[in-house]
């Protein structure tokens, strides 16, 4: 790291940043444990007002987890911080190292459930507020937090709690959780991300097992849900599903330019699975396009009669099965549950019941905005080389709820390296790259007031 007053801040302050993080990632705080998401809340509360958000509080609604918020700085523009604190389930316990909530560090690494997602970059982004005001000045724009504690499990209650104050949602750009680097320590700067809706499906054809001698005339279970699934996408990962595709925005010239600049390693991203062609015979660049824009319907699992060992002869009375729609704007998840249901009536599995558990809106926010030429600047300056824009990630996060109403810039700036173990045992990451982000994003502060 160089020698400007902004490292040495930094530099000096390395072993309290680092404890502090070692304290918020201790604790557990999964979905199912409400008094560790409780803790969490009062901790990201009580850090925000120890650095300077005289408001900071948390928003209830029903016993949802809370919604720590808070705003500092003053300046025309405002930039809001979506974040969350919840983490997702450590296990399988026995495939970590050290046990996910004791964060332990080895060689320059900290290794901890959530220190990636979306812990480091949630604390990073506050301690930059410090940084900022020790060196830089008083902060030239207001900063407002949102940080939830059900991101990881849809953000149910997100929408219903921000209504309790409508103007936390009025801003001129959005910093949305996480934020990577590519394998060539490029930051990945994402502008958007894939909707989401979740269907829990369920067929029961009898009133208890069969003999398979009886397979001639007893109607399996089994075989029903794979067909009732196979009527769902074609080989060629086209989706069947009547008027799946009606509201797919088309890209923009824009959104294709970024794409072609987007680095796409097509031979490494086979490698990590061990295979030598895309799904659906996908070229190369059509693997790289649909990575981005195309909506997908995948099988997450299938659940049906004898998988033991040996054989037994049955007809399974009862299937489950589970399926992920990831969607691109301006899909909407509700619409498409719907759709789903009139297919499978249509297509004759009117016994076929499915839940629409979870749905989240898919966003892909301007390219052409103050905020992106002022991040994309800043990752630059502090990662010593360009940031690569990408109009959207493979994954969800609740941007649409903060960003549609006003069709906001929202982008990442974070520092989780290719191997970081996000959703995985051995989450990490790498206090060098940390760092560096911390440095990025105090300068954020600066270069948003002013960027055009
Ligand atoms: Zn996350």
């Amino acid at each position: 790291m160089s020698g400007d007053a902004l490292d040495r801040f930094i530099a000096a302050r390395r072993e309290r940043f680092t404890e502090e993080l070692r304290e918020l990632c201790a604790i557990p705080c999964e979905a199912s444990d409400h008094t560790a998401l409780d803790a969490a809340a009062r901790w990201c509360r009580d850090r925000l007002a120890a650095a300077g958000f005289a408001d900071a509080r948390e928003l209830r609604a029903g016993g949802a987890p809370a919604l720590v918020v808070g705003e500092t700085g003053s300046g025309k523009r405002v930039l809001v911080g979506v974040q969350h604190y919840d983490v997702q389930p450590a296990v399988p316990l026995d495939l970590w190292k050290t046990p996910p909530y004791q964060p332990a560090l080895r060689d320059g690494a900290m290794y901890a459930r959530g220190v990636d997602d979306n812990k480091g970059h949630l604390l990073l982004r506050i301690q930059a507020i410090e940084a900022h005001r020790a060196v830089l000045g008083e902060l030239p724009i207001r900063v407002r937090f949102l940080i939830e504690g059900e991101e990881e499990s849809g953000s149910p209650n997100l929408a219903k709690l921000l209504a309790l104050e409508p103007g936390l949602t009025d801003a001129d750009g959005a910093l949305k959780e996480g934020g990577a680097l590519d394998s060539e320590g490029r930051s990945i700067l994402s502008l958007g991300g894939k909707g989401i809706l979740y269907c829990h499906f369920r067929v029961r054809t009898m009133t208890r097992d069969a003999h398979s001698g009886g397979a001639t005339h007893y109607p399996n279970a089994a075989g029903r849900l794979a067909h009732a699934f196979a009527s769902l996408v074609d080989v060629k990962g086209r989706v069947q599903i009547e008027g799946f595709y009606d509201d797919v925005r088309q890209p923009t010239d824009a959104d294709r330019a970024m794409l072609e600049r987007m680095p796409f390693d097509a031979r490494a991203t086979r490698a990590v699975v061990g295979i030598e062609a895309f799904a659906f015979g996908r070229t190369d660049d059509e693997a790289k396009w649909a990575s981005v824009f195309e909506p997908t319907c995948n099988v997450c699992g299938i659940e049906s009669g004898y998988n033991g060992p040996g054989s037994k002869t049955v007809i399974p009375a009862e299937a489950t099965g589970k399926i992920d729609f990831r969607l691109v704007p301006d899909q909407d998840p509700m619409k498409i549950a719907a759709l789903l249901r009139a297919h499978l009536d249509r297509h004759g599995f009117g016994d076929v019941e499915f839940s629409a558990e979870e749905g989240e809106h898919p966003y892909r926010g301007p390219a052409d905005a103050p905020l992106v030429r002022a991040v994309a600047a800043v990752a630059e300056e502090a990662f010593g080389t360009p940031a690569v824009l990408v109009p959207s990630s493979g994954g969800t996060s609740p941007m649409w709820v903060v960003c549609n109403p006003r069709r906001m810039a929202n982008v990442t700036l974070g520092m989780g390296h290719p191997g970081a173990g996000a959703h995985a045992p051995n989450e990490h990451i790498l206090l060098e790259n940390y760092w560096r982000a911390l440095r990025a994003t105090a300068r954020l502060y600066s270069e948003f007031a002013t960027a055009r």
